[in-house]
């Protein structure tokens, strides 16, 4: 990629400190990048009297590439939700969620290492056929899953099987009940996965998927599903690894992608230097896989766990005794 300015959204909350932190950890890997700041949500709100202004999708669209901090929604008042909007603006398809077991997180189980990939655009959040009936005793959505929106997706989740190596590629549906839209996302999935015979397909149940990851997740590698099943999943997937704190997310369109982390803006630790910063750096690392910069990606990643298997220089979540900026210097002293 040839652009190497990309847009960074500090956010709401503990946002501006978690993405300073991630941006010192990449300037000092000297990635190259350079930033255009932009605002969204509740600051944007403040300082420009717009959640989402028209300049910060501008700079997006020129820059292609963003990284973003959690952003608040106002609740009430009909605001539709920020990241909906910025996935809808972009048509972000596709939204890729890894789950890697770090040790010293606490966490269940071990050696988990789960991409899960999210169809972002249709199913049941296409918004299509919403009513209630006026006495409220019926209310409808409509599902729609078409061909070319479930060939988009298996096609980008089939190709990073191969871009990044991995041997499985499994389908989770729920075609025995809802055969018209699980069922054409599984023949679409059937019909793909003919052209990649060097990765395994595996078909299952969603129900069974929920039971398999919790008894069983070592034996999952790339998961890729239906927008409402995998909105749950990702979330189950984040919790084998220790939770939301861990967890990153890419939302990836033909023109754009934006990165972030999947938690939201904690307002109840905002400002105390306690923040976490580990699940948006993940979600650097994701944009630098993105920019072909693996190589820093992988330093990123090593000295997390070396950092967080050390403890004692991590955030109170983790356990740790530091702050973010301590974990955050821990980090720079490991890279
Ligand atoms: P939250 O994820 O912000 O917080 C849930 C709990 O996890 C809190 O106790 C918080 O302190 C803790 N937590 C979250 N991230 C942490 C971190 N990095 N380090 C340590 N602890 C962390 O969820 P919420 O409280 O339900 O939502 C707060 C706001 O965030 C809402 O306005 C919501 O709309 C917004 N939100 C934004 C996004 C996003 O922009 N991607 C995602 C989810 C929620």
């Amino acid at each position: 990629m040839s652009n190497n300015t990309i847009t960074v959204i500090r956010g709401d909350g503990i946002g501006p400190d978690i993405v300073d932190a991630t941006l010192q950890v990449l300037d000092h890997l000297n990635c190259g990048l350079s930033y255009e700041f932009a605002e969204a949500g509740l600051s944007a709100m403040e300082n420009t009297g717009e959640l989402l202004p028209e300049t910060t999708l501008e700079t997006i669209a020129r820059n292609k590439v963003a990284l973003k901090g959690p952003l608040m929604t106002p609740v009430g008042g009909g605001f539709k939700s920020l990241n909906v909007s910025l996935r809808q603006h972009f048509q972000l398809y596709a939204n890729v969620r890894p789950v890697l077991s770090i040790p010293g997180t606490r966490a269940r189980f071990e050696d988990v290492d789960i991409i899960t990939v999210r169809e972002n655009t249709e199913g049941m959040y296409s918004g299509a056929g919403q009513r209630v009936s006026d006495d409220e005793r019926v209310a409808e959505a409509m599902s729609v899953i078409t061909r070319e929106g479930a060939s988009r997706i298996l096609n980008y989740a089939f190709e990073l099987a191969r871009k990044e190596g991995r041997k499985k590629v499994t389908v989770v549906h729920k075609a025995n009940i809802l055969k018209s839209t699980s069922g054409l996302f599984l023949k679409v999935a059937r019909e793909i996965a003919e052209t990649y015979p060097e990765i395994e397909m595996q078909e299952m149940i969603v129900d069974n998927a929920c039971m398999q990851l919790v008894m069983n997740p070592q034996q999952f590698d790339l998961i890729v599903t239906t927008n409402l099943f995998g909105d749950i999943l990702s979330d189950l997937c984040a919790g084998l690894v220790g939770g939301l704190g861990m967890a990153p997310g890419a939302n990836i369109g033909d023109d754009c992608a934006i990165f972030e982390a999947v938690h939201g803006s904690a307002p109840d630790i905002a400002g105390k230097n306690i923040a976490n910063p580990t699940a948006i750096l993940l979600g650097a690392c994701q944009m630098l896989d993105h920019l072909d910069q693996g190589d820093r990606a992988r330093m990123i990643r090593q000295a997390l766990q070396d950092v967080i298997a050390a403890g004692d220089r991590t955030t109170p979540d983790l356990g740790g005794n530091g702050g973010t900026r301590e974990f955050t210097q821990a980090l720079l002293d490991r890279l």
